[in-house]
């Protein structure tokens, strides 16, 4: 059987915390709390000391975190406050001098609670503490993003045989979203983002009342969820017809610098090496202002995640983490193209956890 991943992601952060003199973490990010805890709901708090990890949530949630969280975690299930009951259990886990907090985590009027909850404590604003272990992908969190990245593969295939010229763009993600909750996606990550026609040149447009037309760009960019992580994924198409030279020549260049970028993409390389896989072929076209994002992001528990794959990242990509490739090139008032896929950064090199089927698809 293999060991509880939870164990050896306490252990990590206790390194952690040793590195950075603290005796506790509170953590209040909920992607954070499922990470070490287990508990996938919407309301807890979390404290991690070097021998201990205490779960505490509202009893809305009794039965589910005991289940969830039970087996590495103490749980207190409080009625009123879980604040309240957080400053109740905090003597019980020993002599704690400095405790850090997650700035990134914490409203305003809960680190007034902080400072408002007496002499006993001092707390210390840390950043990206749990973001950090979270970068690496154990084998178990690999299987599920591969798991949410075939169902979107098959809920796209799909859904691409059922798209017809006239069809608005919100028509169109309807019937996606609903394939990839038939195939069993526990939530859409991310507002489905398909854009036609112009309209694709935006590259974080929302789905419109806009129908497609005949030769027209069609971008689908798309999430999956298995066991809380996600896929995530961008196809282009050309809809009701034949590509033009112009459209195959844009489509082309962008395919070429993605297929370039996630067959070259390696844990240890600089964030900034990786975006320059695809820039380089793009910027050696004369496009380089027409790919204004980065090249892609980290993928896990939550969809844009560590690290980051951009010209201003000089950190290395971390070994074992699932990095999303998608560069586009987006002409203003005709239209854009971006292809995503996810990669896993394993020590053999990039293995491919998305289908990788990015042969330009003419939908006639
Ligand atoms: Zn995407
Ligand atoms: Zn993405």
């Amino acid at each position: 059987m293999a060991a509880e991943p939870r164990h050896a992601r306490h252990a990590a952060l206790v390194r952690a915390l040793e590195a950075e003199e603290l005796d506790a973490l509170l953590v209040t990010s909920r992607a954070n709390i499922r990470y070490l805890t287990g508990f996938s709901g919407s309301a807890a708090l979390a404290v991690a000391t070097r021998a201990d990890l205490l779960l505490v949530t509202d009893f809305r949630y009794d039965e589910q975190a005991r289940a969830e969280a039970g087996a590495v975690a103490r749980v207190e299930v409080d009625g009123a406050s879980v604040w309240d009951r957080l400053f109740r259990e905090l003597p019980s886990l020993g002599p704690l001098a400095w405790i850090g907090y997650e700035a990134h985590a914490l409203a305003v009027k809960d680190a007034e609670r902080l400072a408002q909850a007496g002499k006993a404590w001092r707390w210390k604003a840390t950043g990206d503490l749990v973001e950090r272990l979270r970068a690496s992908k154990d084998p178990g969190e690999v299987a599920a993003i591969r798991s949410a990245a075939a169902l979107a593969g098959e809920a796209l295939t799909t859904t691409l045989t059922q798209v017809r010229v006239g069809m608005s763009e919100l028509e169109i993600t309807g019937l996606l979203e609903g394939e990839l909750r038939r195939r069993g996606s526990e939530g859409h990550p991310f507002p489905t983002i398909v854009a036609s026609g112009p309209r694709t040149a935006l590259p974080h447009a929302r789905s419109s009342q806009r129908t497609v037309a005949a030769g027209e760009w069609l971008l689908l960019d798309f999430g999956a969820q298995v066991d809380g992580y996600c896929a995530d994924v961008t196809r282009t198409v050309v809809v009701g017809g034949r590509a033009s030279e112009r459209q195959r020549a844009q489509y082309e260049l962008v395919r070429g610098a993605q297929l370039r970028a996630r067959e070259g993409v390696r844990a240890g390389m600089t964030g900034r090496d990786a975006d320059a896989l695809a820039r380089e072929l793009i910027e050696a076209r004369g496009f380089g202002d027409a790919f204004g994002h980065s090249l892609g992001h980290g993928l896990g528990l939550e969809v844009h995640e560590a690290p980051r794959l951009s010209k201003t990242s000089a950190e290395p990509l971390p070994a074992h983490a699932v990095v999303t490739i998608e560069p586009g090139v987006y002409l203003a008032g005709e239209g854009g193209v971006r292809i995503e896929d996810d990669v896993h950064l394993s020590s053999e090199g990039p293995v491919l956890l998305t289908d990788g089927r990015t042969d330009l698809a003419e939908l006639v």
